[in-house]
């Protein structure tokens, strides 16, 4: 049994629900913070990995910025806490309001994906009589060797301003008078577990600076993007994500210039081992060839597994007695909906609560009410 889960707690509480572990929480944002101070390092959360507003507050009270990726993102990081001043605003496709309520706010930047982009965040704050700050979002054609749904920073992907149009993207900066550059962004992908493509990255980001220098321009701000992994397969043995190794590779390969502010903008790796879905056993069913365990949780409450084949790591909280081997599934009416096939886990029976762990990144935030489910609720150890 996993002693961290007050299951004497869980009783009266209606399941499936998320649960964050606010130690691990805290000890990760203690660490994050201490490694990014080494070297003057400006952290953005990525509001889109997990917005519950007690989450959200208590990232904004370590003192971190925010990444926002939507008008709605924006809204919450302000109602949390966040300063305007720390808010960043990325996005392939940014709509008018959002880019009014980011000028009507004096967000620190928005990190522009085109021409056409570009065009409209002038004219808006024009409108206004301000000036917006921009950061062009370089797709450095890298790859991050991750899976395919979520790398963002190659060719094919639909993220970011390929290199070869830097020149014409920096002359129609020039020439619009609402805009102002005053950095580069990248972000390659998500849930990187090699420092292999972050060199590929920086290796590109000193090229850049040094093309963009002989055209006289000197950029205030490099923001690196997210994308650290976690070790899903050992929650327990690795909660806190290498940090230290992540920054260590960037201030080695990529000398900051005097005055030049490195951002980066993690989520996974801040909130991804804090949480867990915990649900109950409905039913243990013998198939025609296999065992499975059919959970009140289904993909609706954690669609990581049926969207990108995705491994959690799946507890039975309840026993103790010798493993047997399991198909995992949900009771939504779709086959896409199983966690996990042939898993080993604690001998299962009804009633028994199983936790699905490293479930605080795109978890809660992507639940859905298909099949006219509830959305999952959210308890924190330290008020449960
Ligand atoms: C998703 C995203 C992030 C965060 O990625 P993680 O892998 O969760 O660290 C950071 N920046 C941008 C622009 C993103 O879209």
């Amino acid at each position: 049994m996993n002693k961290q889960f007050p299951i004497e707690k869980f009783r009266d509480l209606q399941t499936p629900f998320y649960y964050y572990d606010m130690e691990v929480l805290k000890r990760t944002l203690e660490d994050i913070t201490n490694e990014a101070n080494k070297y003057n390092y400006h952290i953005h959360y990525a509001v889109k990995a997990n917005a519950n507003p007690r989450m959200l507050s208590t990232i904004s009270k370590a003192g971190l910025g925010a990444d926002c990726v939507s008008g709605g993102e924006i809204q919450a990081a302000l109602k949390a806490g966040f300063s305007a001043e720390k808010i960043v605003f990325a996005g392939v496709g940014k709509a008018d309001w959002e880019i009014n309520l980011g000028l009507d706010k004096n967000i620190s930047c928005f990190n522009v994906e085109s021409i056409p982009e570009l065009e409209v965040i002038n004219e808006l704050a024009a409108a206004k009589g301000k000036t917006a700050n921009v950061a062009i979002r370089i797709n450095p054609e890298v790859d991050a060797h991750t899976h395919h749904h979520i790398t963002t920073g190659t060719k094919e992907d639909k993220f970011g301003i390929n290199i070869a149009q830097i020149d014409k993207v920096i002359d129609k900066i020039d020439a619009l008078p609402s805009v102002k550059l005053t950095g580069i962004h990248f972000h390659i992908g998500s849930q990187i577990t090699e420092m292999e493509p972050f060199a590929g990255l920086f290796v590109k980001a000193v090229e850049l600076e040094r093309y963009l220098s002989q055209r006289r321009i000197f950029l205030e701000n490099i923001n690196f993007g997210g994308g650290l992994g976690i070790d899903y397969k050992h929650p327990n043995s690795n909660p806190i994500p290498d940090f230290k190794a992540w920054f260590e590779v960037f201030h080695k390969y990529f000398p900051a210039r005097p005055g030049q502010r490195v951002h980066f903008e993690p989520g996974r790796s801040v909130v991804g081992q804090c949480g867990s879905l915990i649900s109950k056993v409905l039913y243990v069913k013998e198939g025609a060839f296999k065992r499975f365990v059919v959970l009140d949780a289904g993909f609706t409450d954690l669609i990581r597994p049926a969207f990108y084949d995705a491994y959690h790591k799946i507890e039975n909280l309840s026993s103790d007695e010798t493993q047997d081997i399991y198909d995992v599934v949900g009771p939504i009416c779709e086959s896409s909906d199983t966690f996990a096939k042939a898993v080993k886990i604690n001998k299962a029976q009804r009633g028994d609560y199983i936790a699905l762990r490293s479930a605080g990144a795109y978890g809660e935030i992507m639940a859905m009410q298909y099949n006219c489910r509830k959305l999952p609720k959210a308890y924190f150890s330290d008020i449960i």
